[in-house]
């Protein structure tokens, strides 16, 4: 195998203040035990609440990062009141103040990178790489929604008809919205849904997900220190009876929630039997992804390894994008599948605050027993191909799954999702690359895709083929860049607008006739 090397030893937690580390590192490393605090926040208040309860990091769960008090009904209600009562003086705002606002607080994320990437470490669990990148990707969001929203302000729609009457329309705010944001990007996508919204003149109701509170906290105090206005933003933190609460209020205009495919579908039954329906709501949901990298026989195998590392899993393979099933022509399979077996034997699990560690934990204890049941309940016609072992440090008190790799023998034996670090591989001959596709279409999902060909014509074919929103050749398929790939998918896998792309604001708005000429 080409990773044939050992890597040295883990060099353990201090090599964070190790005179070696660059001052970077040293700074992270500065916020490696600060406790940080998350509560609901309305009208820039904390309601009364219940106890504060600790939160432990996933990869110790000794590790204390802080403490949340946890929200009640109530509390989201009286939030959305908030948000309702604030949204007319809001959208008043001129956008270039608003999208001002979000430049700010792009800024204000550069200044604190440090502390933001020691914060995703330490709740979210996220790798040192992937952290920086969390906050890359919520800098490109608050900058990127806040130029389109000046573009498409500045530019009124106009249509021509054949008299030659000139129909001008502008954009206006919808009302009030609800974010809902995962885990799993805690704070490049809670950063993009609700700069979405705002900067388009709604206001906002958060809840992120109650695995990275804190995280949302400090994203919405530095909100608050960039200038946005306490009324336009508030937070509630909770799980799905909070969420309940506020996808089944009439006071909603929208919903932008990214997630499990079916929470969405549990979002839109609440949203449709909701009473006194006035205008119905738009829900924007982002969710998951059956994907698949197709490998034909002229693809560079290393290249191939490499990717699929990435793909499958960076992150733990907790990104939606991620790759779960790997397609392999048949001539060159038994080369790939030792050159992985290889390369996953040198993957390191650990400490995510470690620079030599390429996959942290899992997010909690759920997704844990949920990934580990799916390694039981695989059939006998499976078969575990390379499993990377948890070191012995991390197999309690944490929440650590074994990146594994297992060999389907038809894809029907492929399920639903697993949101974890494990791939799925399949061989194929090149008579049935046409079959595959299509039964790979029938799972119903259609997130991303890789394609991995040196012959132009079979990768046009594949991708013209496959029915995804994102598609890769010859590289990775996770780490979609905000503004140069719109992200999202169809089916199963989202209702689209695509984020960080052209069209996405468009969906926080209403189109309304200003104006009549020639
Ligand atoms: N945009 C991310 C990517 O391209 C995935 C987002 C998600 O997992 O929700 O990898």
């Amino acid at each position: 195998a080409i990773y044939g090397s050992e890597r040295p030893a883990s060099t353990g937690p201090n090599l964070f203040i190790d005179s070696q580390a660059t001052p970077f590192l040293q700074a992270v490393a500065q916020f490696h035990t600060t406790q940080w605090q998350a509560s609901a926040s309305i009208n820039g208040q904390t309601p009364q609440t219940s106890a504060w309860q600790p939160v432990y990091a996933p990869w110790d769960h000794s590790h204390q990062v802080g403490q949340i008090a946890w929200s009640s009904p109530e509390d989201a209600h009286a939030a959305l009141n908030a948000a309702a009562d604030y949204q007319a003086a809001w959208a008043q705002v001129a956008v270039t103040e608003r999208a001002d606002i979000f430049r700010r607080m792009a800024q204000l994320m550069q200044t604190h990178l440090a502390e933001l990437v020691a914060l995703c470490q330490r709740e979210a669990g996220k790798t040192l790489q992937d952290s920086i990148d969390e906050v890359r990707e919520a800098v490109d969001f608050c900058y990127y929604y806040g130029a389109r929203a000046q573009e498409i302000s500045e530019q009124p729609l106009e249509i021509t008809d054949l008299t030659g009457v000139i129909r001008r329309y502008q954009r206006q705010p919808r009302g009030v919205w609800v974010c809902i944001s995962p885990w799993n990007f805690p704070l490049a996508i809670f950063l993009g849904q609700i700069s979405a919204a705002l900067v388009t003149g709604n206001t906002v109701v958060a809840k992120p997900a109650p695995q990275t509170s804190l995280i949302a906290y400090r994203a919405l105090e530095l909100l608050y220190q960039a200038g946005l206005p306490k009324q336009a933003l508030h937070l509630v933190l909770g799980a799905g009876e909070v969420g309940a609460a506020l996808t089944s209020a009439t006071q909603v205009a929208g919903v932008a929630f990214t997630g499990s495919t079916p929470t969405a579908r549990h979002i839109y039954r609440a949203l449709a039997q909701r009473p006194q329906i006035d205008t119905p709501p738009v829900l924007i949901a982002e969710t998951g992804g059956q994907n698949a990298m197709i490998v034909d026989s002229t693809a560079l195998p290393e290249q191939v390894v490499k990717d699929v590392l990435l793909s499958g899993f960076a992150s733990a393979g907790q990104r939606c994008s991620a790759l779960r099933l790997l397609c392999v022509q048949e001539d060159i399979a038994e080369r790939v599948f030792d050159l992985l077996q290889g390369a996953m034997a040198e993957l390191r699990l650990g400490d995510p605050r470690e620079l030599a560690t390429d996959v942290g934990p899992v997010i909690d204890q759920v997704a844990q027993t949920k990934l580990e049941a799916h390694l039981t309940n695989l059939g006998a016609k499976t078969h575990i191909l390379a499993q990377t072992p948890i070191p012995e440090a991390y197999q309690q008190q944490a929440t650590f799954v074994a990146p594994t790799a297992i060999r389907l023998q038809s894809l029907d034996q492929l399920g639903e999702e697993e949101f974890g670090p494990f791939v799925h591989l399949l061989t194929y001959r090149a008579n049935e690359l046409p079959q595959l596709i299509q039964q790979i279409n029938a799972k119903g999902y259609g997130l991303t895709l890789g394609i991995h060909s040196r012959n132009e014509t079979t990768a046009a074919y594949i991708e013209a083929c496959a029915r995804v929103g994102n598609t890769y050749i010859n590289r990775n398929q996770i780490g979609a860049v905000v503004g140069v790939q719109p992200f999202g998918g169809q089916g199963l896998s989202g209702t689209g607008p695509k984020a960080g792309g052209p069209h996405y604001l468009a969906s926080f708005t209403h189109l309304v006739e200003c104006g009549v000429g020639d």
